[in-house]
């Protein structure tokens, strides 16, 4: 294990974290909500189908939604209960997609599954439970497991990293699961190791989580190939190619997934869902958030059933305060504004941040002094001033050429702007138009 001169990756931010806001409470169930709306598009991929009716009556677990495309992830309902509607709802993004709206039974099961022997299982076990239980990456991105278990022939993976890196301001959920569930998150990396023939598991671990260390070296014990890489506290540590770069020194190239760089990385609760899985059958259908921020009366990390919506998580926290301004779905530098509490939570959502207006920066954009300091900080080695200018100018061509695809939405461009320029906002019209644009040479 190597604690001295951490490593990191080139550019990046460091932000106030107020991770302590959260960091020492535990984790504890969330109450079971009146309404549960799951949405049926949780993931990068196909939408799924419904496999339900209005009228159903659907145990907890069961596979409410799925689809035959390969890059896909089924849903499973979050609890025992009768299926009230199958209708439109609104996501983090502001995107009408359909979900299977259930009212819960007034009493909850416990959750009954299988009881697997995880040894015996095989690389393509693993895959399959992995697309079965609907597993996909939980830090954010929610890329199916299965498709990420399933590199070409051609890229051999040799490292898994687990991402425990929470680089996020505010977010605690994956270092309280580092402190209480650290024998789950090892056997979960070692299934990933054997699904994609890896000789070797990283823990990529943040220094301001020293704490986890001891329960994580007694789950590895005398595993050899498991090593712990204790890494500098920035942001975004945590972004897949960043921290690729950060524990291997390998650079995956612009346009490129981690495969290339014979790499496979996963947070740090999709490897405790993977292992669930494997172990006992049990589908995605809840996991760990963190409530937190000045404006939310009592923090949490919560274990939250998928469909709760923000609303209910709220007030299971005491409410918002008075000077409540903004209420976040995800961390602060790539979650979104949320305009309605009536967003459910979904397999992707690490937390719910609520900022009262000192927090809030809303300043009016100025034009750009050419400072380059969104140069220096852009972990991509973009040039996001140039991005903001072509799309200004609605020369999307250019757009693309100065990285506007490459870019994943970290948003340190943005924190670092003095003429409070939101990169973000113009990368995200601008590949909007790219791929409309190239739908339509398509066609
Ligand atoms: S251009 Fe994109 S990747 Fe680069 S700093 Fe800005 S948001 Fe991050
Ligand atoms: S940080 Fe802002 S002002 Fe400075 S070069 Fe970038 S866009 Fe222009």
């Amino acid at each position: 294990m190597k604690e001295q001169g951490l490593r990191t990756f080139k550019a990046g931010i460091h932000p106030p974290y107020l991770k302590e806001l959260a960091s020492g409470k535990a984790i504890k169930e969330a109450p079971v909500p009146e309404e549960v709306p799951i949405l049926l598009q949780q993931h990068v991929g196909a939408p799924n189908e419904p496999l339900v009716g209005v009228g159903d009556h659907i145990n907890l677990g069961q596979k409410i939604g799925s689809s035959e495309a390969f890059v896909s992830a089924p849903v499973h309902s979050s609890v025992a209960g009768v299926v009230k509607g199958i209708q439109e709802a609104t996501n983090a993004t502001g995107q009408k997609v359909k979900a299977v709206v259930v009212t819960p039974d007034s009493n909850q099961p416990q959750f009954s599954g299988v009881s697997r022997d995880i040894e015996a299982l095989n690389a393509q076990d693993i895959v399959s439970i992995a697309k079965d239980a609907g597993l996909v990456g939980m830090g954010g991105a929610a890329f199916p497991t299965h498709v990420k278990l399933s590199p070409p022939k051609d890229k051999p993976i040799d490292i898994v990293i687990i991402n425990a890196c929470e680089c996020e301001p505010f977010l605690t959920c994956d270092h309280r699961l580092l402190l209480e569930r650290p024998e789950a998150i090892i056997a979960g990396l070692k299934l990933f190791m054997r699904a994609v023939g890896a000789e070797k598991g990283v823990i990529g671990i943040e220094a301001n989580k020293l704490d986890a260390l001891d329960g994580l070296r007694k789950a590895i014990g005398g595993s050899a190939d498991i090593e712990i890489e204790v890494l500098e506290v920035k942001y975004p540590e945590g972004a897949e190619k960043q921290l690729i770069f950060a524990v291997t020194g390998r650079k995956v190239p612009l346009g490129k997934l981690p495969s290339e760089a014979g790499c496979l990385v996963q947070n740090v609760g999709t490897s405790i869902a993977m292992y669930e899985a494997a172990a006992f059958g049990k589908p995605l259908y809840e996991r760990v958030i963190t409530l937190s921020g000045p404006g939310i009366k009592e923090t949490a990390n919560l274990k939250v059933k998928i469909g709760t919506r923000i609303s209910a998580l709220i007030e299971a926290c005491g409410g918002l305060t008075e000077d409540a301004s903004k209420v976040i779905m995800g961390g602060p530098m790539t979650g979104w504004a949320q305009a309605e509490l009536s967003v459910p939570v979904i397999k992707g959502t690490s937390g719910i941040v609520v900022l009262t207006e000192s927090f809030v920066d809303v300043r009016d954009e100025h034009a750009c002094v050419k400072c380059g300091k969104c140069v220096e900080v852009c972990p991509m080695s973009l040039m996001p001033n140039y991005i903001v200018t072509a799309t200004q100018k609605g020369e999307w061509d250019k757009a693309e050429m100065w990285g506007a695809l490459d870019c994943f939405e970290c948003g340190c461009c943005s924190y670092t702007c003095p003429a409070y320029i939101p990169h973000v906002s113009y990368v995200r019209k601008a590949k909007a138009e790219i791929g409309a644009a190239k739908k339509a040479v398509k066609k």
